[in-house]
């Protein structure tokens, strides 16, 4: 997933980014308010983490500012101890979660995925388009409770198309939430990434789980389990 980080201390901020990217997300970050308000405006995020005490321009503010642009990607706040006036204005403004510092990585990373799920209708940790279970905590695929081997990539590349069952996803749309670096347009990278998962997920080639929409970009087309 793509994540905005807004945060102005400087060693909190560089070393989340470090070890979000170690979990295999796309960060963007800045410790400027107005910037970081400019950043959500402008890129595809999934979920941003803003801290309320920002140089510029503060968190509330921000929050405002997205929402009456109709950005509607979920926002963590993050709260210093004893503020608890500052939770209640950023639940307000339209935050979806907080956290108060300190926290521990591990927390941040969970409320994270949690709400990227929810956003995309999904409540339970394990994303299931029976026979494809997907679970978005250990990472782990099974296809008629049979494990399948996945690459990080190719695991990143299914959640994301799962998120999104039954919706069009553009490969620009894929690259942009799973990498860091900008993909060639020409490059092929998607295509193989693509194949290789058809071909794990369905050797036989019976259940056809994702559907190529030609000039539009992928499906994953089993529905969403009850
Ligand atoms: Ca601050």
């Amino acid at each position: 997933m793509r994540i905005l980080l807004i945060e102005d201390e400087t060693a909190l901020r560089e070393e989340l980014t470090e070890q979000l990217r170690q979990h295999g997300h796309v960060v963007d970050s800045s410790g400027d308010g107005r910037e970081g308000w400019y950043l959500g405006l402008e890129y595809p995020v999934d979920v941003a983490v803003v801290d309320l005490g920002l140089p510029s321009m503060d968190g509330i503010s921000i929050l405002n500012h997205w929402r009456q642009a109709e950005r509607r990607f979920p926002v963590l706040i993050l709260t210093a101890r004893g503020r608890w006036q500052d939770k209640v204005a950023g639940l307000e403004a339209g935050a979806d979660d907080y956290l108060v510092k300190p926290f521990q990585f591990e927390e941040l990373l969970a409320r994270l995925r949690a709400l990227v799920r929810r956003a995309s209708g999904w409540t339970h940790a394990i994303l299931r388009c029976d026979p494809v279970a997907l679970d978005t905590h250990s990472q782990t695929v099974t296809v008629a409770d049979q494990a399948v081997e996945l690459t990080a990539y190719e695991y990143r590349v299914l959640e994301h198309l799962m998120l999104h069952a039954g919706e069009v996803v553009s490969k620009t749309e894929l690259s942009e939430h799973l990498y860091q670096e900008e993909l060639d347009r020409d490059s092929n990278v998607l295509e193989v990434l693509i194949g290789r998962l058809r071909r794990k997920l369905d050797p036989e080639r019976t259940l056809q789980p994702i559907e190529t929409l030609r000039g539009r970009g992928y499906r994953f087309q089993l529905a969403r389990s009850p």
